[in-house]
Order: structure tokens, then C-alpha cells, then sequence
């Protein structure tokens, strides 16, 4: 079941974060406009969506492509398109030409088929690297050790650029215990800039979810993907 909730609500709780995210940049000295929000819809259904998007949010992240696609039917024009979960190879032809981003290039297999799509469309995909900081065995995403190899292969694959980089954080009591798993996301970023590799521009930081978000902004997150806090008004 979708959780269905009212465009007043929402725009409750997207005031509040909307403060937070204030807040983050202020102590960390950065600017608004550096931190874009992602929506992420998979709690809720097509119409929602509408109702985000009413309240001036423009960027939408979804997980799953069975349940993205009728909400980008629905609104594709409306709003920049995130693809931010695990990505089976065989969902890349879905994906590709539809979603705007995808934050989960985790696997040469699927850069080489992203690289495929894209090409036969003419396009640029711009890819985030997920990369498993916290090491745990549940989470996807590429082992910190392989992304310098990983990104030499790609940087010859003339249809995917790497935007930046992404990382999902141990679920945690106390937020700062993932300070140091975004720092180091962060620390990677500056690395992947420094290679000067064609193809490689790494200005993004895909980072901070509903229960860290605070923090990830004060280490540099320029995309933060939020579900509960925007949709759930039970949270906070
Ligand atoms: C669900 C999801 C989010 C949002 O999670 P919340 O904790 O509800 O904000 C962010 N990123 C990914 C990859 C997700 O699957």
C-alpha cells in the first residue's frame, strides 16, 4: 500500500527540511543553491507525485522501474528524473532515455550496457558511482578499492559522463556516525577530480537520506534523496 498524504502536508514537511537544509549550509558555510533535494516517490503513488511537484519540488528519484514508470508517464516533462536503486542490466533499455541521471553505476556490466543504450540514442547518460564507504555486505555498490580502475574503464565509454558520486550510509541511531562515511565519499570526489579523465567531471555528491541528511549537507552533498521526511508526517 502507497501512504497517501495531503499537498498541505507535504508542503508542511518540506518547509521544515526546507529550514534544516538552511541550517546545514549556514554551519557549514555553503550556499542554498548548492543542494538540490531529491524526491524520492516510492512510498507513494502517480497522483502524489503531482502533488510534490505542485509544491515546487523538481527533482524525482525513484528505486524501482516497474513503479517509476507511470509516475514519469505522468509528469516526464515536469521534472528532472533520478534513477537512484539497484539497477538490473536487463532494466537499463527502461531507464536510458527516460531518467535524466543514475546514481547506482556500480558494475562495468552495466556501464558497458548503459554505454550500448545511450549510444544507439545519441545521448550522454550522466552516471553517479555507488560506492560502498560503510564496507556493509548488504549495500551495493562498487568497493572504494576498484573505483579508480573503474572509472579509467568508463572514461573510454564516450556516452556516459561521471557526474559524481553516491553512497548510502549505515542506518544509524545518531547521524554523526555517518559523518565519516560521507567525508570520505567526499575525499573520493576530490580524488576522481583530480585524474583530469575525459568524461569525468565528479560535481556531484548523491548523499544524506531522511535520517542524516543534516550531515551529509555540512560534508558536501549537492543531491540529498529524501522519502519519509517529505511524505511520512508521522516522522519528525
Ligand atoms: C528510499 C531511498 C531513499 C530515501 O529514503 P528515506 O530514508 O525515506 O528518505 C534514498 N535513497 C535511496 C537509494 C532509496 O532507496
Amino acid at each position: 500500500m502507497k501512504s497517501s498524504i495531503s499537498q498541505e502536508q507535504i508542503r508542511q514537511q518540506l518547509e521544515k527540511v526546507e529550514q534544516r537544509i538552511q541550517a546545514a549550509c549556514q554551519h557549514s558555510g555553503r550556499q542554498r543553491d548548492d543542494v538540490r533535494i531529491i524526491a524520492v516517490t516510492k512510498y507513494v503513488d502517480t497522483e502524489t507525485v503531482g502533488q510534490i511537484l505542485s509544491c515546487g519540488l523538481t527533482h524525482i528519484g525513484e528505486n524501482r522501474v516497474q513503479d517509476a514508470l507511470p509516475k514519469y508517464e505522468a509528469y516526464q516533462g515536469q521534472a528532472t528524473w533520478h534513477f537512484i536503486g539497484h539497477l538490473q542490466t536487463n532494466k537499463v533499455k527502461e531507464v536510458v532515455g527516460r531518467f535524466h541521471y543514475i546514481h547506482s553505476l556500480d558494475r562495468l556490466s552495466l556501464a558497458q550496457e548503459i554505454e550500448k543504450r545511450a549510444a544507439a540514442l545519441g545521448i550522454v547518460v550522466p552516471c553517479l558511482l555507488q560506492v560502498n564507504i560503510s564496507g556493509e555486505e548488504t549495500k551495493f555498490g562498487l568497493n572504494p578499492d576498484d573505483v579508480l580502475a573503474f572509472v579509467h574503464e568508463t572514461s573510454n565509454m564516450k556516452h556516459i559522463r561521471i557526474a559524481g558520486l553516491m553512497t548510502m550510509a549505515p542506518v544509524v541511531e545518531d547521524p554523526e556516525q555517518a559523518r565519516p562515511v560521507f567525508r570520505e565519499l567526499r575525499a573520493w570526489q576530490k580524488r576522481l577530480q583530480e585524474l583530469s579523465l575525459p568524461n569525468v567531471t565528479a560535481e556531484e555528491l548523491s548523499m544524506g537520506m531522511s535520517g542524516d541528511f543534516d550531515v551529509a549537507i555540512e560534508e558536501g552533498a549537492t543531491f540529498v534523496r529524501l522519502g519519509s521526511v517529505l511524505v511520512k508526517p508521522e516522522m519528525t
